[in-house]
C-alpha cells in the first residue's frame, strides 16, 4: 500500500482551454479509504486518471510513498483498477477471474487458494467458483470485477470508478457494506470515485470533495455534515442539504429579513473584516420549534410541511428565502406562521462561499 501525494497537481486538456483540475496539492495516507466526491464535470475522472496513468497532468507531481510516478504508463505504477461496468472473462470460473490478476504475477498457487477464498467468502461468492462466469448476473459479474480489483496485497492503491453504477438499488447497500468490510480486513489504500453522496459517506472514511475542478473540503462524513467549509459541501451534501441565506452585519448581530440574531462579536468583527457579502448556514437537522428560551429565533411563514415517516419536513419562508426545517415525526402546524430556532453552535457563516466563522 502506498501514500499518495499530489503536488501542485492541475490539469488543462489543451493550453487555450481552462483548467479542468485546478492546481492543488493534497496527501492521502496509507492504508486509508478515500472517495472522490462531485457532480458531474468537477474533475473527479480526470483526477482518478492522472492517478492511475491514463493522463499525464499538465501541472504538477503525483508521487507513490516518495516516488515520482507522473509520467509512469499504468502497468508500472502497481495499482489495481474497478470501472463502472463489469472487466472479466465470461469463458473463465469465477475462481479463475478472481485468481487471473494473481497468477499473472507468478504468486505461488497455494497462496492463489487462499487469497481466493477469503475474498471470496467476503464478497459471498464462495458458491459460485466452480462457475462460469458467462452464467452470472450483472451482479454478480460486478462482484467478481471487485473482488479482482481486491485480490492483490501487494497493490499501491486499489482504484474504483463509480463501480456501483449497474448494481441494483437493492443490493447496493449490501456491496457498500461489503467494501467497507474489505477495507477493513484488508487496510487497502481505495479511491473511490462517486457522484453519490451516500455512497461515498458509507464508504469512505475520508470524503474529499470536488467542486468546478477544486477540492473544496476533504474531511470524515462527520465534519462535512457538522462543519461545510463551504457552501457547495452544505448544499451538496444532506437531503435537503443546508440552508444559506443572505444577511446583514448589524451592531448587536448579523439581519435576516426582519430580525436581529444575536452573534458574539468576535463572529461580528471576523464577518465584517471579510468586506464581502455574508452568508448564513445552517442544516435542516438544526432548526426546530422555539422554546421561551432560545435565543436565535425568528418568525418564517409556513409553505408547506411533509410527513416523511421518521421526521416531518417544514418548507418556510422568510424575507422572499425558502427554508427547509426537519421537524419531529408528531409535528402539526396549525398557524400561517411558526416560530423557529437555530440552535446555537449550528450556525456558520460564508463569505464568497468559504467559511468565515
Ligand atoms: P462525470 O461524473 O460526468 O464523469 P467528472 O467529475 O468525472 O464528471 P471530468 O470528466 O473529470 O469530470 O471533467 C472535468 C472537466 O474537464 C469537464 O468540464 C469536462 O468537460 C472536461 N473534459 C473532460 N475530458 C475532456 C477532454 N478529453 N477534452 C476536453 N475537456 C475535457
Amino acid at each position: 500500500m502506498a501514500r499518495i501525494e499530489l503536488v501542485n497537481l492541475g490539469h488543462r486538456y489543451a493550453s487555450h482551454l481552462p483548467y479542468a483540475l485546478q492546481p492543488q496539492s493534497l496527501v492521502w495516507d496509507d492504508g486509508g479509504a478515500y472517495a472522490l466526491l462531485g457532480p458531474s464535470g468537477c474533475g473527479k475522472t480526470t483526477l482518478l486518471n492522472i492517478i492511475s496513468g491514463l493522463l499525464i497532468p499538465s501541472d504538477g507531481q503525483v508521487r507513490f510513498d516518495g516516488q515520482d510516478v507522473t509520467r509512469l504508463p499504468t502497468e508500472q505504477r502497481n495499482i489495481a483498477q474497478v470501472f463502472q461496468f463489469p472487466v472479466i472473462y465470461d469463458t473463465m470460473t469465477v475462481f479463475d477471474n478472481l485468481a487471473f490478476p494473481l497468477r499473472n504475477r507468478k504468486v505461488p498457487e497455494r497462496e492463489v487458494k487462499s487469497r481466493v477464498q477469503e475474498i471470496a467468502e467476503i464478497l459471498d461468492l464462495t458458491g459460485e467458483l466452480k462457475r462460469r462466469a458467462s452464467g452470472l448476473s450483472a451482479e454478480d459479474k460486478q462482484r467478481i470485477s471487485l473482488g479482482r480489483g481486491l485480490v492483490r496485497k501487494d497493490v499501491a492503491a486499489v482504484l474504483f470508478d463509480e463501480p456501483l453504477t449497474v448494481i441494483d438499488p437493492h443490493v447496493k447497500w449490501l456491496l457498500r457494506r461489503q467494501l467497507k468490510r474489505i477495507h477493513q480486513q484488508l487496510k487497502l489504500s481505495l479511491v473511490y470515485v462517486t457522484h453519490d453522496q451516500v455512497e461515498a459517506l458509507t464508504f469512505a472514511d475520508q470524503v474529499v470533495v470536488m467542486y468546478e475542478g477544486q477540492v473544496v473540503q476533504s474531511g470524515p462524513p462527520q465534519a462535512l455534515f457538522e462543519t461545510p467549509e463551504h457552501t457547495f459541501v452544505g448544499h451538496f451534501i444532506g437531503s435537503p442539504g443546508m440552508n444559506l441565506l443572505p444577511c446583514d452585519v448589524a451592531e448587536q448581530g448579523v439581519r435576516l429579513a426582519d430580525h436581529t440574531l444575536p452573534i458574539a462579536t468576535d463572529h461580528l468583527s471576523r464577518l465584517r473584516a471579510t468586506g464581502q457579502p455574508i452568508t448564513l448556514g445552517i442544516r435542516p437537522e438544526f432548526i426546530r420549534r422555539a422554546q421561551a428560551d432560545d435565543a436565535l429565533v425568528l418568525t418564517a411563514q409556513v409553505h408547506r410541511l411533509e410527513d416523511l415517516g421518521t421526521y416531518r419536513l417544514l418548507t418556510a419562508q422568510i424575507g422572499g428565502h425558502l427554508l427547509s426545517a426537519k421537524l419531529g415525526e408528531h409535528e402539526q402546524i396549525d398557524t400561517p406562521q411558526i416560530r423557529l430556532a437555530f440552535e446555537p453552535g449550528r450556525v456558520m457563516f460564508y463569505a464568497n462561499g468559504q467559511r468565515v466563522a
